[in-house]
């Protein structure tokens, strides 16, 4: 029976520590402050957005949060992001996406200040990631790196596949792996004989956004599982990329859905948010 990575676990334990020196800062003087965006009131994004919330008053992280309509314009969030930049008392700007058709997301990363991008996704950000440079990065796939290191799995010389080559998960994720020194393999859907790539993992994230995808034949003997995917299956209850239970008995270490990735997220936001006061 494989090790589960417990995402729960590790995300609080990440979270006590920060809180811990939100203290020490608060004790010297200095506030951090998150504003989150959120434009029309999208279910998930709406969930999301709650947590995010919930998580910054947990750390002691002040939270301005901007619900706008959904007929906001392009301009007008251009103009809220502008003077959020502008603000000292500001340190990280976030707006949940996905923004209605109408908005560029693209011109809206873009726009955010990359000093207050703790999301990430700024040019600037992606760009530091992959020359080795100082900057935020990708909360996702930060968080499967704290996975795999605090429950002590080595990844430097390890064979590592990323399935999946998204600028949210899958190319920061190839990135950190081989900044941890990993030698790192990245497939997609025009990948040919996938089966035969991810058997060579001794590391395999799954970040496909398949339900159940990643079956037994695609994973190697012993091989650590991260599963990235979130779904809801046919009974409504949460499932990942992988095939958890045709997968389980075949590997040494996995992560489950839920509790395994997903947590990680929103702590490695609350990570970015206070490391953006340094
Ligand atoms: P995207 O849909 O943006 O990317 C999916 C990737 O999988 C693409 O690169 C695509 O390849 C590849 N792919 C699709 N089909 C196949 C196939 N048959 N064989 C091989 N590769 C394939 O998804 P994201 O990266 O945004 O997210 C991935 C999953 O992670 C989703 O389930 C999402 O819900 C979840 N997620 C979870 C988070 C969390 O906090 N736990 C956060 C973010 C995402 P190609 O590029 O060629 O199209």
């Amino acid at each position: 029976m494989a090790v589960l990575i417990d995402g729960k676990k590790i995300s609080t334990e990440i979270k006590e520590e920060l809180k811990e020196q939100v203290k020490k800062y608060k004790e010297q003087g200095k506030e951090i402050t998150l504003a989150v965006i959120q434009v029309g009131n999208d279910p998930a994004s709406s969930v999301y957005v709650r947590n995010k919330k919930k998580a910054c008053e947990y750390i002691g992280i002040n939270s301005l949060a901007y619900e706008l309509e959904e007929s906001t314009t392009e301009e007008e969030l251009l103009k809220l992001i502008g003077e959020l930049n502008g603000r000292d008392d500001v340190n990280g700007i976030l707006v949940q996406l996905p923004l209605p058709a109408h908005i560029n997301e693209d011109k809206i990363i873009e726009t955010i200040d990359s000093k207050k991008d703790v999301d990430g996704f700024h040019p600037m950000s992606v760009g530091a990631l992959s020359i080795g440079r100082k900057g935020f990065v990708s909360c996702t796939p930060a968080g499967i790196i704290q996975l795999l290191k605090r429950s002590n799995i080595d990844i430097a010389g390890k064979e590592c596949v990323v399935v999946g080559r998204s600028n949210i998960v899958g190319k920061p994720m190839a990135m950190l792996l081989l900044r941890e020194n990993g030698t790192v393999t990245i497939a997609h859907s025009k990948t040919k004989n996938l089966k035969e790539v991810t058997k060579r993992a001794d590391i395999l994230v799954a970040a496909v956004g398949k339900p159940k995808f990643i079956t037994a034949d695609y994973v190697k003997e012993g091989a650590v599982v991260i599963d990235v995917g979130i779904h809801r299956n046919e009974d409504n209850k949460l499932c990942g990329d992988v095939d958890f239970d045709s997968v389980v008995d075949k590997v040494s270490a996995i992560t489950p859905v839920p509790g395994g990735v997903g947590p990680m997220t929103i702590a490695m936001l609350m990570y970015n948010c206070v490391n953006s006061v340094m």
